[in-house]
């Protein structure tokens, strides 16, 4: 009987003790979890020269996004969160954009980015609706590996949003290898600043931990404001 008891209580012990480190665990991968969503400090802003820029050129508040066409959250960040942005910042010439080409999904990606920075170069005036229209053409719900972008799809998708549209000149640039010096631009940024997923959202030289998280946005414009 005195035996059976000291067993319990052993057991209620050990029972107390695996509680404890669990919390313990618990504690500590929430706080890890915290510090992973907190903004970080990049050593200074991304240059944005060269880049498509809509709004105030010159605004002491840049807001630049690491986006790439083939990404389902770039895309979905284009809905959900820009509209915001730009009525509240960049319409009201309170911030600038800019957009830098982020390669991560391979050879669609890259014609996508290479489209863009052609008609960038070519027809700067149309650059935003272009690159709108892309992602409207990125399929809803997409998986990153379905095939979408092709030279037909990104044809498509300039003849609309380019009435002037030259055909001939715009699908030889758009193979051409001195295209690539602007995609090679966009990289050196991506290494720069460690880019590892997209979108990343930089607001002058902050890094904004969830790109989703419009108040937190806010805040951080409205910090670098004063
Ligand atoms: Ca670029």
């Amino acid at each position: 009987m005195h035996k059976k008891n000291k067993l319990s209580r052993s057991l209620v012990i050990y029972t107390l003790v695996i509680i404890v480190i669990l919390v313990a665990i618990f504690v500590i991968n929430q706080k890890e979890n915290n510090m992973e969503k907190s903004n970080q400090k990049a050593a200074e802003a991304p240059s944005i020269s060269g880049q498509p820029i809509a709004g105030q050129e010159g605004s002491s508040i840049s807001i630049v996004e690491f986006g790439d066409y083939k990404c389902p959250s770039c895309k979905a960040w284009g809905e959900q969160v820009w509209p915001q942005i730009k009525q509240e910042y960049i319409d009201t010439g309170i911030a600038s954009f800019a957009y830098v080409n982020t390669l991560f999904h391979g050879e669609e990606s890259k014609l996508a980015a290479q489209a863009s920075e052609v008609v960038y170069m070519n027809y700067p005036e149309r650059f935003w609706d272009f690159h709108n229209a892309l992602f409207d053409e990125q399929p809803q719900a997409s998986l990153h590996d379905d095939l979408w972008v092709t030279e037909e799809k990104i044809l498509e998708v300039a003849q609309v949003t380019i009435p002037e549209l030259n055909t001939e000149t715009f699908m030889q640039d758009l193979t051409d290898n001195s295209i690539q010096e602007q995609l090679n631009q966009d990289q050196l940024l991506v290494s720069q600043f460690n880019i590892s997923q997209t979108p990343t959202i930089i607001i002058n030289n902050t890094v904004i931990a969830n790109p989703f998280d419009y108040n937190e946005i806010r805040k951080v414009i409205e910090q670098e404001s004063d």
